[in-house]
């Protein structure tokens, strides 16, 4: 596996790296700039900064071009690799397109990423830059017409924000965030189905909610269904439905509503004969009661929601006396995972860190805090 590290000024990401190769037996690899460096990265605190003999590259893992790294890792995808050159689109085109590939961004507050920088200039002795210096710098490297990085970490398959103080919570928030997953990099048939369903929901014209249903037979999708008005009927939210479209609460006057649900359509679209013995019915909501009634005499044999419904607890009785199977399934949350707030397992708490533990910890922090920013870095020593 290879993971992508992108991100702004000082969020953290050659310390997740150095993460990753000392916890994880991850090997880090290199690629030469892709364009001219950006003004902006020239220096962070325009002075020089050494780096560290940690941060020299291995010539052997260093490769002029996307492609040639792509074939490097091609050959090797089994063993586990970690990049934070992430420089321009292309090379996040390129990268993605591979199955061994995932793109995490690291972000973090601006006043913590401006803190972490002064204390990295005050080690080495250099002039910290003031707060506004920091956010011009900070916008350029985000915001720059043509060379600005931000809307690479929007593409990130997941997006971590790092406001914790300590390599030590950082690392713990590492460890229960299991970065190496094999699921991140390919989705279980549970989550796939789950995400087939979602996608379907989109397609939903009902005001009151959008359920989407995915009717699967031995890992093959039998159909699909989302939930509105008949065809050829006026859609729902262009008024087909009059109870759908006043503001009756959810569960009232069901009866009057016209709107077929998505499992109803899934069911109708797929047919007795097709569903047989073994199929699965994944919908994003947990069904209703006349769902649940048909989905029961058609022979469904489980059924998999991810959001609950005012009426589960019906639903489950009926589900279960009928021999269906009931599940409750949710994809990992997508959007910005706050590292500050994952609860840890196995934390190496602070508090209990020995006085060596800790010296030995601000150590690897102080080397790492230099190594963070090795790419903005680096450009001032060529
Ligand atoms: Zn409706
Ligand atoms: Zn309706
Ligand atoms: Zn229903």
């Amino acid at each position: 596996m290879l993971i992508g590290l992108c991100g702004g000024i000082c969020a953290g990401k050659a310390s997740i790296a150095s993460y990753l190769i000392e916890q994880h037996q991850f090997r880090r690899i290199h690629l030469e700039r892709t364009a001219a460096t950006p003004a902006v990265e020239k220096s962070a605190s325009n002075a020089y900064v050494p780096t560290s003999e940690l941060g020299s590259t291995s010539a052997e893992h260093a490769f002029a071009d996307v492609d040639a790294l792509l074939d490097f890792v091609t050959l090797r995808w089994r063993e586990r690799w970690v990049t934070t050159d992430i420089w321009d689109e292309k090379v996040v085109d390129a990268l993605l397109r591979r199955p061994f590939f995932l793109l995490v961004s690291v972000d973090g507050p601006l006043s913590v990423r401006w803190e972490r920088f002064k204390a990295r200039c005050t080690n080495k002795q250099l002039t910290p830059p003031t707060l506004e210096e920091f956010v011009l710098r900070n916008d350029a490297h985000l915001f720059a017409p043509g060379t600005g990085l931000g809307a690479l970490f929007q593409r990130a398959q997941l997006k971590l924000l790092n406001s914790t103080t300590s390599i030590l919570s950082l690392h713990s928030a590492l460890r229960s965030l299991n970065l190496p997953n094999e699921a991140r990099f390919r989705p279980s048939w549970d989550q796939y189905f789950m995400q087939l369903a979602d996608l379907a929901a989109h397609r939903s014209n009902c005001m009151k909610r959008r359920v989407g249903c995915v009717v699967v037979r031995e890992k093959r999708v039998i159909s699909t269904g989302y939930n509105g008005t008949p065809r050829h009927m006026t859609n729902c939210n262009e008024g087909g439905c009059p109870r759908c479209n006043n503001a009756s609460r959810a569960g009232v006057d069901l009866s009057t509503c016209l709107c077929l649900h998505a499992e109803e359509n899934a069911l109708l679209e797929a047919g007795r004969d097709r569903i047989g013995e073994k199929s699965i019915l994944y919908c994003n909501t947990c069904p209703c009661l006349t769902c649940s009634v048909k989905i029961a005499q058609v022979g469904i044999s489980e059924v998999v929601y991810n959001q609950g419904y005012m009426v589960d607890t019906k639903t489950a009785e009926i589900f279960a006396e009928s021999g269906v199977q009931l599940r409750q399934f949710s994809p990992p949350r997508e959007g910005l995972v706050d590292l500050s707030l994952i609860p840890s397992s196995e934390a190496v708490d602070d508090s209990v860190a020995t006085a060596e533990e800790r010296k030995h910890m601000k150590m690897i922090s102080d080397v790492r805090e230099i190594l963070d920013d090795e790419n903005f870095i680096r450009p001032i020593i060529r």
